[in-house]
């Protein structure tokens, strides 16, 4: 018995001086930096590693932009999409389509084409951009190196709204999803939206097309140029001149991403 007193005597003293006393040590620290501490230093001025970045995969970061109880979360195909995106009515004009409008095109395409919904020709064929625009679109791309066949082409909606008006906003935010998800799957090194109305909702901006284009944007780590929409160039001829300029400013970027810049 005297020894087991002794022995449980010894232990407590061994912890009170390990531990201190009351055991005080054992309340968390807290572990935000104090106001003195500067920059990546501590407390005693020692360097400190950077704060975690932010993740740096672009497509990962645009995936997460899909409500989580979405069932394109767990999608892995373009062809899962399509699918779903045939079956399934979100907004009204969903179910009064002739054919949904998914994408076109290069599933592992470098270049990604962005309109705003499809029109009475793409509603019939369900693809994007085959009426007189899209010969135009195709113009436009040819003129700086790239074939239809070689870029993806989608819209926002996958839907014709009626009598080709404008998509409503609630339209826009149901269908952006899928849009995010084709981006993730696509995993495109650069977009361009044609139009204002593509412009705005993949950036989730309200400008104008003047404050729009002429510029590269940074949409979670993705370059993107907004220039005219081909149906506009073909009522406003006068306005080519500056969409050449974005598609120029378009292809230097992408040369300059590539590694294929000449100068
Ligand atoms: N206009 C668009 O924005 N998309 C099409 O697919 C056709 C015309």
């Amino acid at each position: 018995m005297r020894e087991l007193l002794h022995a449980v005597r010894d232990a407590l003293l061994q912890e009170y001086a390990l531990l201190g006393p009351l055991g005080f040590w054992k309340t968390p620290v807290a572990m935000s930096t104090p106001e003195h501490a500067t920059g990546n230093q501590d407390l005693f001025g020692q360097p400190q590693p950077p704060p975690e970045p932010a993740p740096a995969d672009p497509y990962a970061r645009i995936e997460a932009l899909i409500p989580p109880d979405s069932p394109l979360r767990t999608m892995r195909s373009l062809d899962e999409v399509a699918r779903y995106v045939a079956e399934t009515v979100l907004i009204p004009i969903d179910a009064r389509r002739t054919n949904p409008v998914f994408g076109v095109g290069n599933p592992e395409a470098d270049l990604m084409v962005i309109g705003e919904a499809p029109g009475a020709e793409e509603d019939r064929q369900g693809e994007p951009f085959v009426g007189p625009a899209g010969q135009l679109l195709n113009k436009m791309l040819k003129a700086i190196g790239f074939e239809r066949e070689e870029v993806y082409i989608t819209n926002v909606l996958k839907s014709r709204p009626p009598h080709n008006r404008d998509p409503q906003p609630d339209e826009i935010e149901a269908h952006l999803p899928i849009l995010y998800k084709q981006i993730a799957l696509v995993k495109p090194r650069i977009i361009l939206c044609v139009g204002r109305i593509a412009g705005n909702a993949l950036l989730g901006r309200n400008g104008s097309l003047r404050a729009l284009r002429g510029k590269v944007h940074d949409f979670h780590g993705l370059p993107v140029v907004v220039t005219f929409h081909p149906a506009a160039l073909l009522r406003n001829p006068q306005w080519k001149r500056l969409a050449w300029e974005d598609l120029q400013l378009l292809r230097a970027h992408y040369d300059r991403l590539m590694g294929t810049a000449t100068r």
